[in-house]
Parts: structure tokens; C-alpha cells; sequence
């Protein structure tokens, strides 16, 4: 086993303890081969920003690691988990693993608060009581404790996508996936979002964030690692990566997104 399972010391009331390491990972889709052999890894507490042009496979590997899609190759291990044995118990691994998407996917029939629970009481077994505890206070550290009891529908894109974050959090997980979480939300909306993100990832939270955001990157990412053609082009502190990119292809993809 490598070092994912380290827990931190000091009884926080949040303990993120899962890393996530990926060895030579490769996914096709029939003949096309999209991962071809990417290794990666996020240790506890790390902020690591995916970024790369469309196409280069970064959905992919991040639907990888909760086994959204199967590898057809390489190893995936998650927490105490190893996500690509055959035995693996799937949904006991997923519980450790919060996923936030472009497209928010809030059940639109049920209120802020209630989705924030289902899966609290479906799949953990809470009792309504505690999970509505716990929803109402991941709301709160969303800051939108206030509209526990609003519809989808009656809130702005960015709100619905912290209340999808609140959601996860609600799972309490040990590890954060965000594939764009931003890129599908009007300009003005779009700050609130990566302030949430930021907070978290000072909390400590171990984060993997697919982001076209190069100054979110810049600014709370531990590592930035470029992605091009389903392989790993570069990797490094955010200062180098963003800021110094030694690869023409990183070079080339920067100048065209900053
Ligand atoms: P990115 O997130 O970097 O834009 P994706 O991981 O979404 O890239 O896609 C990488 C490649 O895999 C693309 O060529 C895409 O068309 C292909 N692809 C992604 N999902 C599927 C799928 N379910 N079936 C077939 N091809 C797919
Ligand atoms: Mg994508």
C-alpha cells in the first residue's frame, strides 16, 4: 500500500485523508485510444489542477477515478482503495470521492435542503434529522444557508453549483473531483464558485480540479499538471507550469487561453 491512508493528527473535525494515485492509466473508447498511459498522483491535502485543451482526455481520468469508466489499463488507487481490482467494493470506495461537474444535475422536484439529503439517507442511512444537520451546515459554508428552502430553479447558475458542492460535502468525502465546475456559469457568478473552492482547499480538503480558470490554478494549486492527446505534458508548482511552461505545447495552449 503506498501513503494515501495517512490520516492527520489532532482530532479537526474534517479529516481529508484520501490521495489519489494513478500508474500508467490508459482508456480507450473502441479504437481510440483517449488515456495513454497517465500517471498522477494527489497526495492527502493536495490541490491539483488538471488543465489542457478539449479533448485531451481530462473528463476521462477524473471518471476514471470513481470508476464512472473502466481503465483498460494501469492502477488506480483511491484512499485505502484500489479502484482497479477486479474485487474492489465500488460504492464503499465512491463514498470517499465528491464529484462536481459543469452541469450541476440538482434533482429540480426537491428543494436546496432535500438535495442535500437523499443521498445522505439513501446510501449512508442517516436519519432525516441528522441529515438535515449536516446539509444545512454544509449550506452554510457555501453561504447559502439562508435558501435551504428554494428550488433549483429560483437560483442562479453559480448558486445551484454551490449548492451542488454543498451536496457533496454533505457525502463527506475525503476527496474532491471538479471537472469545470465553473465553465458553464454566467461571468458574474463565476467568483463565488472558486471561493468556495478556495476555502475548501485551505480547510485542507484534497482537491483534483479540471479548471480553464489559470488564475484560480495559479493561486490555490499545489501542482498544475498540463494534459495533451490523453498523456501528461508537463507538471509542476503553479509558479512554473502557468507561469514559466517549459513544453511548446504548454506554451502554445497558455497563449491561447490567457
Ligand atoms: P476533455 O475533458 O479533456 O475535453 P474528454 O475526456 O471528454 O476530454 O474526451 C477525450 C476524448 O474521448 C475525446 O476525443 C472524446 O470524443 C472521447 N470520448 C469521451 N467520452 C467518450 C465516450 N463515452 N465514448 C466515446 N468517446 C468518448
Ligand atoms: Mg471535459
Amino acid at each position: 500500500m503506498n501513503d494515501v491512508e495517512t490520516t492527520k493528527p489532532g482530532g479537526a473535525q474534517t479529516v481529508h485523508a484520501a490521495g489519489v494515485s494513478i500508474k500508467d492509466l490508459r482508456k480507450s473508447y473502441g479504437s481510440n485510444e483517449v488515456l495513454k498511459g497517465i500517471s498522477l498522483e494527489v497526495k492527502p491535502g493536495e490541490v491539483v489542477c488538471l488543465i489542457g485543451p478539449s479533448g485531451s482526455g481530462k473528463s476521462t481520468l477524473l471518471r476514471c477515478v470513481n470508476l464512472l469508466e473502466q481503465p483498460n489499463q494501469g492502477a488506480i488507487h483511491v484512499g485505502g482503495f484500489e479502484a482497479t481490482d477486479p474485487d474492489v467494493d465500488i460504492d464503499k470506495m465512491r463514498r470517499k470521492v465528491g464529484m462536481v461537474f459543469q452541469q450541476f444535475n440538482l434533482f429540480p422536484h426537491l428543494d436546496v435542503l432535500r438535495n442535500c439529503t437523499v443521498a445522505q439517507t439513501k446510501v449512508l442511512k442517516r436519519s432525516q434529522a441528522e441529515a438535515d444537520k449536516i446539509a444545512q451546515a454544509n449550506l452554510d459554508r457555501v453561504g447559502l444557508g439562508h435558501l435551504a428552502k428554494r428550488f433549483p430553479d429560483q437560483l442562479s447558475g453559480g448558486q445551484q453549483q454551490r449548492v451542488a458542492i454543498a451536496r457533496a460535502l454533505s457525502m463527506n468525502p475525503e476527496l474532491m473531483l471538479f471537472d469545470e465546475p465553473t465553465s458553464a456559469l454566467d461571468p458574474e457568478t463565476v467568483g463565488d464558485v472558486l471561493a468556495v473552492m478556495r476555502k475548501l482547499a485551505r480547510e485542507g480538503m484534497t482537491m483534483l480540479v479540471v479548471t480553464h480558470e489559470m488564475a484560480f490554478a495559479r493561486e490555490v494549486a499545489d501542482r498544475v499538471v498540463f494534459m495533451d492527446g490523453g498523456v501528461v505534458v508537463e507538471e509542476g508548482v503553479a509558479e512554473r507550469v502557468i507561469g514559466a511552461p517549459q513544453q511548446p505545447r504548454t506554451q502554445e495552449f497558455l497563449r491561447r487561453v490567457l
